[in-house]
């Protein structure tokens, strides 16, 4: 059986030119007769590995030289605590919370200091992002935290929120390296590679030195501190070596690629084939505001329970996997991540197109 095409919302698809060349390297990797897996963290060859992925990432996200940039363990939920353990220096923070993973961040940050949501779209399913160039940011605040990209309800922030003068801390797991991004907007830019970029237990942190506390309260694990992974580049205790090194493909597959200004040029395309289909079918339709939609997770419906099941049933069988909107939403969702061709969106419009027919 060859390659169907996979819309999983994460673990997700990866570019196969970047799956090859990991097969090929896995018996003997440059050489040194093993494969990344089996290498020590302390080698010289995996000191190049981590050092490349991060200068190439730097290129492509144009990272200034006053941010950190830290390969961290424990999925984007454990920096839903680390982030207030090290960033809450007055104990207060504000949160905009536009869907399940902001207000998982909102709820475990409640448990270190004085947070609040300032602003939420939870009245109308979380189908919007709610204007936010005026919120009620308190002068005492350490940070404004958003969920840029919401995995689950299909939005996207296209204008960052005025935090007015606090540091903005975002959740970019799902749109990681989707397009441009102006990093100085950011005190800190984190997310799991595991829906855009590469394989699950792995979080990227791209942290503003300032912010990085010298010293945390010391009943702070040692492993939830910045400043330890900071002193010892990322190898405080061995790192996630395999999806280090997959990233790091998958970085000089973007570069490649034209970087991130032609990803975002081709997601726009492709998302573009799905939502002009959506906007005028007559059996699907689409669940998000049109201003707030995301281009990587694209959610939709048919108002039937049950055509929503032979819906992925029968995409499933014709060779289009993991349709299936999330537990908490129903329906369906396409992710259509940086590594899906765009013949793969045309040929899932191909097909809802038939399936309309066939059941109007
Ligand atoms: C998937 C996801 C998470 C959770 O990631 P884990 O690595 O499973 O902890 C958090 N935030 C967003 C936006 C996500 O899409």
């Amino acid at each position: 059986m060859g390659r169907i095409y996979n819309f999983s919302a994460g673990p997700a698809v990866l570019p196969e030119e970047v799956l090859q060349q990991a097969a090929a390297d896995m018996m003997d990797y440059h050489g040194c007769g093993m494969s990344v897996m089996e290498m020590s963290h302390r080698s010289k060859m995996f000191q190049e590995i981590i050092d490349e992925a991060e200068k190439d990432l730097r290129t492509l996200m144009n990272i200034p030289d006053n941010y950190k940039v830290l390969f961290l363990q424990g999925g984007a939920s454990l920096q839903f605590a680390m982030i207030p353990l090290n960033l809450m220096k007055n104990k207060k923070a504000d949160y905009i919370v536009t869907g399940q993973w902001a207000k998982k961040a909102y709820q475990e940050a409640k448990k270190y200091g004085d947070v609040v949501a300032v602003a939420s779209s939870a009245d109308k399913t979380f189908s919007y992002i709610p204007d936010c160039s005026d919120l009620p940011i308190r002068e005492d605040a350490d940070y404004v935290y958003i969920c840029e990209n919401n995995t689950i309800y299909g939005t996207k922030f296209h204008t960052l929120p005025n935090t007015k003068g606090k540091d903005l801390i975002s959740d970019v797991s799902s749109c990681f390296l989707s397009e441009p991004v102006d990093v100085t907007k950011y005190g800190m830019i984190y997310g799991g590679v595991q829906k855009n970029v590469g394989p699950a237990g792995l979080v990227i942190a791209i942290i503003r030195e300032d912010l990085i506390p010298e010293t945390v309260e010391d009943t702070v694990p040692t492993m939830l501190q910045y400043k330890i992974h900071v002193d010892n580049g990322s190898m405080y205790n061995t790192p996630n070596c395999w999806a280090i090194y997959i990233c790091g493909l998958v970085f000089k597959w973007l570069l490649k690629n034209g970087g991130l200004e032609a990803m975002q040029k081709r997601n726009i395309e492709k998302a573009k084939i799905l939502y002009d289909f959506l906007d005028q079918s007559k059996l699907f339709k689409g669940t998000v505001e049109p201003a707030s939609r995301s281009l990587m997770n694209v959610p939709f419906v048919t108002g039937n329970e049950e055509l929503d099941a032979k819906f992925v049933k029968e995409a499933k069988a014709a060779g289009f996997e993991n349709l299936k909107g999330h537990r908490t939403v129903g329906g369906m969702r396409a992710s259509i991540y940086n590594a899906m061709p765009k013949a793969g969106v045309e040929a899932l419009v191909a097909f809802m197109k038939k399936f309309e027919e066939e059941n109007a």
